[in-house]
């Protein structure tokens, strides 16, 4: 690694910086032996945005993560903190903190002191600590819950602990690893909501990591797509969604019909991979393309029809309001020029 000597500080002016990116990473990777867990990674979040990185399990999103908080330290490459690097910068002394997915609070101390905790830390008298503390709890919609021990809540009460500790050091960065994979759906959807308000009314960055992309797709301004170690494609959530840039994000991200080279060669005349998502099908007249129906399900407000297109299985969704078509007959279909969507063929 490089180990010139660098500005140590994020406080300290410097001329360098660049204030518009909260975090960024420029070819960084962090190799476990033969395991490539980040691989020459570019990243960069700016501030004030609300930033997902979505990916499958062990696609190397938790170890990016660890490398902005300073729990890891790369292999290669650089992360910079509102443009700082950040190499020598033990975790404290960065201006992130994180929430973690098993919330980590200390079963033996009352909600304030857990809240409190890296305040103690850091010397700060008890009732200044303990007024900050409130304060946070207050943010979290938890003002009255400071004497309870963390057995006493409920798993949506002991995320919020987690959340107002995270806050009561005031990071400009806070790092979400999967907060909410603990929860039920019911209190997932509410505290989704109450993430995104939390993050507005701050103007905090939040770096969020889900294997869950409806989830990252409701909450995030930017999606970063994980494959492998690497990022595959970074950008708003209807961006990926609507121009995944592979089959791999297009299968990832939402479900889709990845159509291969050989299948779209014969239906527009191009030699590329393609994907057509489920509700761009449309059942047309007799003009559209003939396939047999195979199968219908029922999913309350859509109905899910799988279908043979020539050799290729392909699956559309209709409203379940519409007529339903029956398993072996013909249907007619067809889809809007800009719904087939050409992509790399890389994963
Ligand atoms: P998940 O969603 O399951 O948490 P992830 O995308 O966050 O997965 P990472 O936790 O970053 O993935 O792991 C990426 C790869 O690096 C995995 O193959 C993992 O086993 C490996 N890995 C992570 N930490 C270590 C470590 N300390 N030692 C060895 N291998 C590790």
């Amino acid at each position: 690694m490089d180990q010139q000597v660098r500005p140590s500080t994020i406080d300290g002016a410097d001329r360098n910086a660049r204030p518009n990116s909260a975090v960024r990473f420029t070819g960084v990777s962090r190799h476990f032996g033969d395991v490539r867990a980040v691989d020459a990674v570019d990243l960069d979040i700016e501030e004030g945005e609300f930033f997902a990185m979505l990916g499958p399990s062990g696609s190397g999103k938790t170890t990016c993560l660890r490398l902005i908080a300073g729990f890891e330290r790369p292999t290669a490459g650089e992360v910079e903190i509102f443009g700082h690097p950040v190499e020598d910068l033990p975790p404290y002394r960065r201006a992130v903190n994180t929430v973690f997915q098993d919330y980590a609070l200390f079963p033996h101390m009352n909600v304030l002191d857990n809240v409190a905790y890296s305040l103690m830390v850091q010397g700060v008298d008890k009732t200044k600590r303990h007024h900050e503390a409130e304060k946070a709890l207050e943010l979290v919609r938890l003002p009255d819950f400071g004497a309870r021990r963390p057995g006493a809540l409920s798993g949506g009460q002991r995320q919020r602990v987690a959340l107002a500790r995270a806050l009561v050091g005031k990071p400009k960065v806070l790092l979400l690893d999967e907060p909410l994979g603990a929860l039920d759906l019911k209190l997932r959807e509410e505290m989704q909501e109450e993430l995104i308000s939390l993050q507005r009314q701050l103007g905090l960055t939040f770096v969020f990591v889900t294997h869950d992309q409806g989830e990252a797709m409701s909450m995030a301004d930017r999606i970063a797509v994980f494959n492998e170690g690497r990022i595959v494609q970074v950008g708003a959530p209807e961006a990926v969604y609507r121009r995944p840039a592979t089959p791999f994000v297009a299968g990832f991200v939402g479900s889709s019909n990845v159509l291969p080279p050989n299948i779209v060669q014969n239906l527009i005349g191009k030699h590329a991979w393609a994907s057509l998502r489920p509700e761009a099908i449309r059942f047309v007249d007799q003009d559209g393309r003939p396939a047999e129906v195979l199968s219908v399900n029922f999913l309350g407000d859509k109905l899910r029809i799988a279908l043979k297109l020539g050799q290729q299985r392909v699956t559309a969704t209709q409203p379940s309001s519409g007529p339903t078509p029956t398993v072996g007959q013909t249907v007619y279909i067809g889809w809007d020029n800009d719904d087939l969507h050409l992509m790399d063929a890389a994963p």
